[in-house]
């Protein structure tokens, strides 16, 4: 049988089974095969009742006195005693009424569950139960049991049934990647393993396939690219130098390290495509400047695409500023006006630089010799905006992309495979750290008395809130409930919020009003996160800081410490009296590479990078955190393109492949 075969065709599977599994995706033999065992049971590790210590537990013991009840809230509880010669142990299932009539009283079973005190006695929480003359009688080899991962009405035994049924199928599985022999051996061990270690080495195999098909891709997209021709831009590098050496400060190492590295890829015929990632602060900004004026320089036009209005018109502010009559710079957003008139410079070439927000991409925007797009906050932009500025150039432009979200230096491989990328990790000189202290609920005092002082000196303060109101049940600290106490308190001061159910020009109103200094005290909820630059703020205050990710928690705190006075930023745990990791690992360190590891420790990679709209997020099997198969799946593709095979002729790979080069985006 072949792995393309559709799963009707295995023993067992008729149209209603088959129905639910086309659901949940599974469609073909391949794709029950890949419909990997979420854990396994030792039923040979089956202990004496009398034995038993806390933890994962496995008894052969018959049942006793089952009893089922139905509690409030649709909780259905199935109780029983389970026995062996040794002793007795209580048992208990949650909502699966099925339980209370599986048992044939006087046959031994197999339970694999957890083992707790909790109700005043030791009892096992929904165990799993397989009758054990079965496998007794036959499993003289199937020591380890799978536990497979139900889909809809489908439970484990099934999926185990049907992999028992296509069981010669498994072991005559033909290799996917040429020159990396053993598949039929990891999908066997893997589904009926002798021993964990098996299971477990069967599984890596699968990881490092899967992250090869992931490689490739990345590698193939960028061979691609670099078949693509567009202009080279030859910068006058005296001039840009002089320009940086009138800069009223200097630049930091890594600004001119990524500026240099930028400017070498623009010298290419083939098209740049460069991730710079800099923590928040770092100056990104003025890397991308000066990018723009080495291709204004050359005579081409650059653009600047930022996801917000806000973000958009103070670009265009400081790098009018930078620039002064050097570069012809326009704004263009959603508020812009005279649109039509700006539209017709741009396409003549009247101007050098264009910022702007999706204003950008609309049809009607056209440029006379676009040479250098850049995306600030990429990762705020969907594949389709992306490619809709790049269609604005006549060839392919130069592309840079900019990111504040850090991505620990151990997943970049698995995230962006060979990609170039550009790291800031250094903060402008002078700047002072951020004083971060964690408050409790009923000490908030020293912070108000310190916020006055800060207010006293003209300083500029951010209140962050979790709620817009305070609607609901949730106690959350409210952007409305907070702007009236803080008017109330500081009646000298202007008061003002900001939240995202606000339109947005009167967003923009106040955002402005406040990085002109007019606005003393901003409440408001996380739409203040990006990329916002008001260097006379020096207070943060986080109120219910343990409702946020780490990262996000940076990032806000990231809006204070931009100038050069000293910044403080107050986080408010609300919780309890013991602050929680997360906070703690906030208050004693200020760099994003570093706090972006232990988020991704703390929280896994789904959490962490389900903003990045990577193809690396469709992994099912490894994770972006497998460092080493990803180095291992990196020297294969690397073998595979020096061999010179043929993805072509290998159909199942080169299936896997296009699907992660339609999502490999940033390749
Ligand atoms: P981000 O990387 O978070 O986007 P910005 O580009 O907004 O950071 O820069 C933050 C602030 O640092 C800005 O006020 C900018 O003018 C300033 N800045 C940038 N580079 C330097 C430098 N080399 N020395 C001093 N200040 C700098
Ligand atoms: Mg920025």
């Amino acid at each position: 049988m072949d792995l393309a075969a559709p799963i009707q065709e295995v023993k067992g599977i008729g149209p209603k089974t088959a129905e639910i599994l086309h659901k949940a995706g599974i469609f073909t033999l391949r794709d029950l095969v890949y419909h990997l065992p979420r854990d396994y049971e030792n039923f040979q590790q089956a202990q004496k009742i009398s034995d038993l210590k806390p933890g994962n537990v496995v008894v052969k013991a018959k049942v006793e006195d089952i009893k089922i009840r139905r509690m409030r809230r649709n909780l259905i509880l199935v109780e029983a005693t389970l026995r062996d010669k040794s002793g007795a142990i209580k048992t208990i299932w949650f909502n699966q009424p099925y339980r209370a009539k599986q048992f044939d009283a006087g046959k031994d079973y197999y339970f694999s569950g957890t083992m707790a005190f909790s109700y005043g006695h030791y009892q096992i929480s929904n165990p799993s139960a397989t009758l054990a003359e079965d496998y007794d009688a036959k499993a003289s080899t199937a020591k380890i049991q799978p536990v497979y991962p139900a889909r809809g009405s489908i439970k484990s035994q099934d999926f185990k049934k049907f992999i028992n049924a296509i069981k010669n199928n498994i072991a005559l599985t033909p290799d996917m990647i040429p020159n990396y022999e053993g598949r039929a051996d990891a999908l066997f061990d893997v589904h009926f393993p002798e021993t964990l270690e098996a299971a477990k080495a069967g599984r890596e195999y699968l990881a490092t396939e899967e992250l090869f098909s992931l490689l490739l891709a990345a590698r193939l997209n960028r061979e691609e690219n670099q078949k693509l021709r567009t202009q080279a831009i030859h910068g006058d590098m005296d001039e840009l130098k002089t320009f940086i050496a009138k800069l009223p400060f200097q630049l930091t190492n890594a600004q001119r390290r990524a500026t240099w590295e930028i400017v070498q890829d623009m010298e290419q015929e083939i098209p740049m495509n460069r991730l710079l990632q800099g923590d928040v602060g770092s100056g990104k900004t003025l890397v991308a400047a000066l990018s723009c004026l080495v291709a204004a320089q050359s005579g081409a036009q650059a653009a600047i695409m930022a996801p917000t209005e806000v973000l958009a018109t103070q670009h265009a502010e400081s790098l009018s500023k930078l620039f002064g009559k050097k570069l012809r710079i326009a704004l263009l957003t959603g508020s812009t006006k005279h649109k039509p008139e700006l539209k017709k410079h741009i396409k003549n070439g009247e101007v050098d630089l264009v910022i702007g927000t999706h204003a950008l991409i609309t049809d009607d925007t056209e440029f006379r010799n676009l040479g250098l797009a850049i995306i600030d906050e990429q990762h705020r932009f969907g594949v389709m905006q992306r490619q809709k500025l790049l269609a604005k150039a006549h060839t392919m432009p130069h592309l840079l992309s900019m990111t504040a979200t850090p991505i620990p230096r151990s997943l970049q491989l698995t995230i962006f495979g060979d990609l170039s990328v550009s790291i800031l990790d250094e903060l402008p000189a002078g700047r002072q750290p951020i004083t971060t202290k964690i408050i409790s609920p009923n000490s908030t005092k020293q912070m108000w008395s310190a916020i006055e002082n800060e207010l006293a000196h003209k300083h500029q303060v951010y209140y962050i809130c979790k709620k817009i109101d305070d609607k609901g049940a949730s106690e959350l600290s409210s952007v409305k409930k907070e702007v009236q106490k803080i008017t109330h308190q500081f009646p000298n001061y202007n008061v003002a919020y900001l939240h995202g159910k606000m339109k947005s020009t009167e967003k923009d109103e106040i955002m402005t009003l406040f990085s002109n200094g007019e606005i003393d005290i901003l409440v408001s909820t996380t739409v203040v996160e990006v990329g916002v630059n008001v260097p006379n703020a020096t207070v943060m205050v986080i109120a219910d800081a343990d409702q946020y990710g780490l990262s996000q928690l940076h990032q806000l705190r990231g809006r204070v410490g931009r100038g050069s006075d000293a910044s403080y930023c107050y986080l408010i745990n609300s919780n309890s009296d013991t602050p929680t990791r997360r906070l703690r690992e906030i208050e004693r360190s200020q760099d994003g590479f570093y706090l972006a590891e232990v988020d991704l420790k703390l929280r896994g990679p789904g959490e962490l990078y389900g903003s990045l709209q990577h193809g690396a997020l469709d992994l099912r099997i490894a994770t972006i955190t497998d460092t080493k198969l990803a180095h291992r799946a990196d020297n294969l593709v690397k073998q595979f393109r020096q061999e010179g095979y043929n993805m072509l002729e290998y159909k199942e790979l080169s299936d896997a492949v296009r699907k992660y080069q339609r999502l490999t985006t940033l390749n």
